[in-house]
C-alpha cells in the first residue's frame, strides 16, 4: 500500500510538473498566429526541402543516436548512411523507402507500441518504446517525465508540433472557407489531448471555438488520477489563457444523448450568421444531425469536420441529410496529421496527403490470421518537430493512394496526391474509440472463458453499423455458454479493457452509447476454416473509407 502511495506521488510530481511546463510555454504560444501566406510558404518550403528533411532526421536521429530501433534493421539490412544518401538522390524518396521496406526495414503497430518484439531473421531486436522518440525534440516538458509514464500524452501533444502540423491544417480550413466561422467542438478534456488541440489551434488561426462541449465530466469518484489531473490540467491553461487575454471557452458536459444541445447551439448560430463548423468524430457528428432531424432543425450552412472512425457512406449519408456538410481529416496519432478532405471530393473521404510532413508507402502484407493480404501503409515522418521518429511505420490502415488532377486549392499548395478507400486491418472503432486487436484477443480468449465458462472460441467481437449507422461492436457469446446474466458480461469487459486503454471517460462514452451488445449466437468462422477473434465486417465490403486517431 506504501509502495503504492508513493508510486502515486511520484506520478503526480510528474504530471503536475508536466502540465506546469507546458502552460509556461503556452505563453509564447498564445501569442503566434499563422497567416496564409505564412502557411503556404512554409509549405512550399517543406516539399522542396522534402528529401534533405529526411536525410537529415536518419542521419542525426537513426544514425547518430545509437539507441534508435531503425539503426538496428539498417544495420542488418547492411545500409549504411551514405548508401541511404545516394538512393534519395538517385531514386527519390519513396523509392528508397520502398527499397528500404523490402530489405526488412519496418516496424509493425504492435512492435512501435511495444506489445510485440521486433524479431528479424531470427534474431530479436533489443528496445524500448522510448527508443523511438525522437531525440531531438525541443519539447516544453518532455525532460520532466523520464519516459515513464504518461506516454499517449507525450506523443499528442508537443507545441513546436502542433504550429508546424497547423500549416497545412490553415490551408485546408481555409480551402473549406471554414476559418473564421464561429466554431463549437464537441471532444473531451485532458488527458484526450484531441479538444486542446482544437483550442490550440483556434488560437494560432485567430479563431478561438465560442463553445466547447464535453461529453466526459470528471466528477465521478471513480475517474482515475490521471483524469483529476487532466481535469485540473484543462482548467489550468484555460486560465492561462484568459489571463494572457485569449478567452477560451470553459468546457461545457453534453452527454452522448444530449447531441440536440449542439444542434440547436448551430441552429442559432445560422439565424445570426448562416454559417458555423462544428468539430467532432464521424459518430458524435451523425449524432447531432439525428438529433436536429429529430427536432426538426435545418442544418444547412453547418461544417461538421472530423475524423475518429472510419466515415462510411451510411454516416456520412445521415450527416448530409441534415443538410450540413462534411469534411473529413485523417490522423495517425504517432505521426500527427496524415491529411485533410479534398474541397473537389470524389467520395466522401477523399483526403489530400500532407506529403511536406509525412511520406507514405503501401507494401502488401498478410492479415494475421486470415489469408488475406492488404497493401498496408507504412509510415515516415519528416519534420524535425515530430515527437516520434517514424521509418516505415505500419498503421494497420490500408487503402488507395493516387495521383489526381482535383482542381481544390490543396492542390495548388503542392498536395497532389490522394487517399481514397481508407480501411484498418486489425482495429476496431466505435463512437470514435479505437480498440487494439491484441487487448481485446486477451479478454476474449483468457478472461471470459475464465470468468463465465466455456472456452476461447465461444467468443468473438464483430464490428457492425447498425440501421442509423452506428458502429456497434457486438460480443458474440456463444449459446452454449450459460450466462444468467448479459449486464455482467458487458462490466467484465469494459472493466477489463480499462485496465489496459480505456480511460474512464471512453467507459462513459461507451456504456451511455450502448456502443457494446451482447448477441447471443455462434461466432462466425472464416471460409478457411478459423476463427478469428474479431470479426471485421467491413473487411469484406468493397468501399467503406477511414480515419486513424481521435480529431
Ligand atoms: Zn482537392
Amino acid at each position: 500500500m506504501l509502495y503504492k502511495r508513493i508510486i502515486e506521488g511520484f506520478y503526480i510530481a510528474s504530471k503536475i510538473k508536466r502540465y506546469a511546463h507546458f502552460a509556461w510555454g503556452l505563453r509564447g504560444f498564445f501569442r503566434h498566429r499563422i497567416s496564409i501566406e505564412q502557411a503556404r510558404a512554409i509549405v512550399e518550403q517543406r516539399l522542396v526541402d522534402r528529401e534533405d528533411n529526411f536525410l537529415r532526421l536518419v542521419e542525426r536521429g537513426i544514425f547518430g543516436h545509437r539507441k534508435s530501433p531503425y539503426l538496428h534493421l539498417l544495420k542488418q539490412a547492411g545500409c549504411e548512411m551514405s548508401d541511404i544518401r545516394d538512393m534519395v538522390r538517385t531514386r527519390g524518396l519513396e523509392n528508397t523507402l520502398l527499397a528500404l521496406r523490402e530489405a526488412g526495414v519496418y516496424v509493425t503497430f504492435e512492435e512501435f507500441k511495444g506489445r510485440e518484439p521486433i524479431v528479424r531473421n531470427g534474431k530479436i531486436i533489443p528496445i524500448q518504446v522510448r527508443d523511438f522518440d525522437n531525440p531531438y525534440l525541443r519539447s516544453y516538458y518532455e525532460a520532466t517525465s523520464g519516459g515513464t509514464t504518461g506516454m499517449a500524452a507525450r506523443a499528442s501533444i508537443s507545441l513546436d508540433h502542433t504550429i508546424a502540423q497547423n500549416h497545412s491544417i490553415l490551408l485546408s480550413y481555409d480551402a473549406h472557407s471554414v476559418l473564421n466561422l464561429p466554431t463549437a467542438i464537441w471532444y473531451g478534456i485532458l488527458p484526450d489531448s484531441t479538444g486542446m488541440e482544437n483550442i490550440l489551434r483556434g488560437s494560432l488561426f485567430g479563431n478561438l471555438p465560442w463553445k466547447w462541449f464535453s461529453p466526459v465530466v470528471i466528477r465521478d469518484s471513480k475517474a482515475s488520477l490521471k483524469e483529476h489531473l487532466g481535469n485540473l490540467g484543462t482548467h489550468y491553461i484555460i486560465l492561462m489563457g484568459r489571463l494572457l487575454n485569449v478567452h477560451i471557452p470553459f468546457p461545457e458536459y453534453v452527454s452522448l444523448d444530449q447531441a440536440a444541445v449542439v444542434a440547436h447551439w448551430a441552429a442559432n448560430v445560422l439565424k445570426t450568421h448562416g454559417q458555423c463548423l462544428i468539430r467532432a468524430n464521424v459518430s458524435m457528428a451523425m449524432r447531432i444531425c439525428i438529433a436536429a432531424r429529430e427536432e426538426g432543425l435545418d442544418l444547412t450552412g453547418v461544417t461538421l469536420m472530423g475524423g475518429g472512425e472510419p466515415p462510411t457512406p451510411a454516416k456520412v449519408a445521415e450527416i448530409i441529410r441534415s443538410g450540413a456538410r462534411w469534411v473529413p481529416n485523417y490522423w495517425f496519432t504517432e505521426a500527427g496529421v496524415v491529411g485533410w478532405g479534398c474541397a473537389k471530393p470524389v467520395d466522401p473521404n477523399d483526403i489530400h496527403i500532407f506529403k511536406d510532413a509525412i511520406a507514405l508507402i503501401q507494401y502488401p502484407r498478410q492479415v494475421n490470421g486470415l489469408r488475406t493480404t492488404v497493401d498496408a501503409f507504412h509510415f515516415t515522418t519528416l519534420l524535425p518537430t515530430a515527437p516520434k521518429l517514424l521509418l516505415n511505420v505500419e498503421s494497420d490502415d490500408y487503402g488507395v493512394i493516387e495521383k489526381r488532377s482535383c482542381g481544390c486549392p490543396l492542390e495548388t499548395y503542392g498536395y497532389t496526391e490522394h487517399l481514397r478507400h481508407i480501411r484498418s486491418f486489425c482495429k476496431i472503432t466505435g463512437e470514435g474509440v479505437t480498440l487494439i486487436g491484441s487487448e481485446m484477443i486477451q479478454i476474449l480468449e483468457e478472461v471470459l472463458p475464465t470468468r463465465f465458462g466455456g472456452s476461447p472460441f465461444d467468443y468473438q467481437l464483430l464490428e457492425e453499423e447498425d440501421e442509423k449507422g452506428f458502429t456497434k461492436v457486438s460480443l458474440l457469446v456463444s449459446p452454449r455458454v450459460g450466462i444468467i446474466d448479459e449486464k455482467k458480461v458487458i462490466e467484465t469487459v469494459l472493466e477489463a479493457l480499462g485496465k489496459n486503454t480505456l480511460s474512464v471517460g471512453t467507459r462513459a462514452i461507451w456504456s451511455q452509447a450502448r456502443t457494446l451488445q451482447i448477441k447471443r449466437m455462434a461466432p462466425v468462422w472464416t471460409s478457411r476454416g478459423k476463427l478469428m477473434p474479431l470479426h471485421l465486417a467491413r473487411l469484406s465490403k468493397p468501399s467503406t473509407a477511414g480515419k486513424a486517431a481521435g480529431h
